[in-house]
């Protein structure tokens, strides 16, 4: 079996609220963390770039992977590259009662992918920001596909992973509460939650409400909402003289495969 680091941890970092927010936890609890962050043409590319800036903030190492999704995904679902359906963004869709923002498997093959870079990291912990509170109830965010998927690796790799999701049964205040309990509340100004992808947010999605709503609840003023510029200008600026759909086509992100940022200094 393959003799496995326990204090270094591979954090799968979105770059979204609780992914940020778990990145913090981390890097509190185990000597080495490596994040990673997975281009999987997602809608926004402001996700990658809040990931980013919040390993820079971190200091930590950020490994960047591509995985491909099938291109009919898009008839499904809302939150990959190639859909038009924005502003129905949230709505349930009728065949399996989930929002529209549920990409199947993705937090599934995330996982996997992370355990390939745990392997080769020989890292003996996984985490990720999975929340079985949070208002969507994506399956793959269940603490049984979770320990599903840990049970997979470990079977599959012959090894011995622990996946962590330490915000797995908290209410979204309670995830405001615990970042700013891990010194990471100023981080929440460079993450990423609006369906839209757009800065400001546009407050109307179901990622914005649910996010006021919880820093509300929290009692804690959110740091994006006090931001008098798009904190994420310096790192969009040089994309948006690309065109658009060319940065998110599958060659360009098969050739990121092997970019790693080195650890940021602060
Ligand atoms: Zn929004």
């Amino acid at each position: 079996m393959l003799d496995l680091n326990n204090q270094k941890a591979i954090v799968l970092l979105s770059g979204g609220q609780d992914s940020s927010t778990c990145l913090a936890w981390a890097i509190q609890g185990y000597e080495e963390v490596i994040a990673l962050s997975v281009n999987y043409n997602q809608k926004h590319i402001r996700e990658l770039k809040a990931a980013e800036r919040i390993a820079k903030e971190a200091g930590v190492k950020l490994l960047q992977a591509p995985l491909m999704l099938p291109s009919q995904l898009k008839s499904i679902t809302a939150l990959v590259q190639g859909t038009d359906v924005e502003e129905d963004m949230g709505t349930i869709n009728a065949d399996n009662n989930l929002p529209n923002s549920f990409v199947p498997g993705r937090n599934l093959a995330l996982i996997l992918l992370a355990g390939m870079v745990a392997y080769m990291e020989k890292a003996g912990v996984i985490v990720i920001g999975a929340n079985q509170v949070d208002f969507s109830h994506y399956p793959d965010c269940r603490k049984e596909a979770i320990n599903a998927m840990q049970d997979a690796l470990n079977v599959g790799m012959d090894t011995s992973f622990r996946i962590r999701a330490p915000l797995m049964d908290k209410s979204k205040s309670e995830i405001v509460e615990f970042a700013k309990a891990h010194g990471a509340l100023e981080w929440m100004k460079f993450t990423h939650s609006c369906y839209n992808g757009t800065w400001p947010q546009c407050g109307e999605c179901p990622a914005c409400k649910i996010r006021a709503k919880g820093f509300a609840d929290a009692g804690v003023i959110d740091p994006l909402t006090q931001c008098q510029t798009d904190p994420l200008e310096e790192y969009l600026a040089p994309i948006r003289e690309i065109e658009k759909d060319v940065e998110f086509l599958s060659i360009n992100v098969v050739e990121k495969k092997s970019k790693t940022k080195k650890k940021g200094e602060e």
